[in-house]
């Protein structure tokens, strides 16, 4: 297929749009470089630097048989300081990725949305009919797009699936997360590994959980980009599913920051702190559904194996950075 990759320069846009480009695909990246970073789009992708919500009508009307829309704002603190730049950045932005879909007839959307559209579980394993209740701004704007996207495509009839994901951690080779503000557990624990801090802070040691640190399901990002590429296969024409990504497992941030120890051999001194504002205790996946429907099987499901990746990434990028 030909396919268009949003944010394609991006940590998940990148890693998706190699995996697309090995199964054969013709892919093509837009991005700002906003967030993202030139040399991360993969090989063998054309590259259009550009805004989406300004350049989607003329670069649809070339013809794609599909878009992977990655684009977005995603700091959740950032969308509680500055609400109208995940109302303006996320929501508009789509709708006039929509709108240029609709008017060039492109059939299929697979949308990166989120668990933070479900807020504070009231069960888990959390499964897709679970109540929608965002706690930010950043999972409200990605829960705004699912309800356009459900309207678009029963009024237009395109293809949709949006992958909901629980916390995306790991590398694809020289594809990994490189963020300028960095907030996410395992990034950070390993830059302590790195002597970039010193010591990692533990969010909270008084939850409800066995040792009293939030648990979250880590999800390996080759993993994630097996599901798009099955639900870019899979996508059915007036139908928008939605599948949540996960390994259906759950790790809390002690066992997270073991396993790093253990992987990079680094003491990794950790300090308790504070709980951070609106994180629920415990956020594990019920991927049924992708399983049922899209025959997606994770296989990188250990905590291991996802740090090894991460922190593989990370002594490359160091050594490309002293270079
Ligand atoms: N966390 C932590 N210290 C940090 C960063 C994160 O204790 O420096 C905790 C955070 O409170 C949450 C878990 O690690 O319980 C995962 O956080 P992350 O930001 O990676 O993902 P989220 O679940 O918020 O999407």
């Amino acid at each position: 297929m030909r396919v268009l990759v949003t944010g394609g320069a991006g940590y998940l846009g990148s890693v998706c749009a190699a995996h697309l480009v090995e199964n054969g695909h013709e892919v093509a990246v837009l991005d700002d470089l906003s967030t993202g970073h030139r040399d991360a789009v993969p090989d063998g992708c054309r590259f259009i630097e550009a805004d989406l919500a300004e350049a989607a009508p003329a670069v649809l009307a070339e013809g794609f048989d599909g878009v992977l829309h990655f684009a977005a704002k995603s700091l959740v603190g950032e969308s509680m300081e500055h609400p109208e730049r995940y109302w303006q950045g996320n929501v508009v932005t789509t709708l006039r990725l929509l709108d240029a879909m609709r008017a060039q007839g492109t059939p299929r959307l697979v949308f990166s949305s989120t668990a933070a559209t479900y807020g504070e579980p009231a069960t888990v394993p959390i499964t897709e009919d679970a109540p929608a209740a965002p706690t930010n701004t950043y999972g409200a704007s990605k829960l705004a797009i699912d309800h356009a996207i459900s309207s678009y495509v029963s009024a237009y009839g395109f293809a949709a699936v949006s992958l909901r994901y629980f916390n995306v951690a790991g590398a694809h080779g020289r594809f990994g997360e490189r963020h300028a503000v960095e907030t996410h557990l395992i990034p950070i624990v390993l830059q302590v590994a790195s002597g970039l801090r010193e010591a990692v802070q533990i969010y909270g040691e008084d939850w409800p959980t066995a040792d009293g640190t939030c648990i979250r399901d880590y999800i390996h990002v080759d993993d994630l980009a097996d599901a798009h590429v099955l639900a870019l296969r899979h996508a059915t024409p007036a139908t928008h599913r939605i599948y949540n990504l996960g390994s259906g497992t759950g790790f809390s941030v002690r066992e997270v920051i073991e396993a790093c120890r253990a992987v990079t051999g680094h003491p990794l001194p950790a300090r308790s702190a504070p709980r951070r504002a609106g994180d629920p205790a415990v956020l594990i996946a019920s991927s049924e559904r992708a399983r049922a429907e899209l025959g997606w099987q994770p296989t990188r499901t250990e905590l291991h194996r996802i740090v090894t990746d991460a922190w593989a990434f990370n002594q490359r990028h160091l050594s490309l950075d002293r270079s």
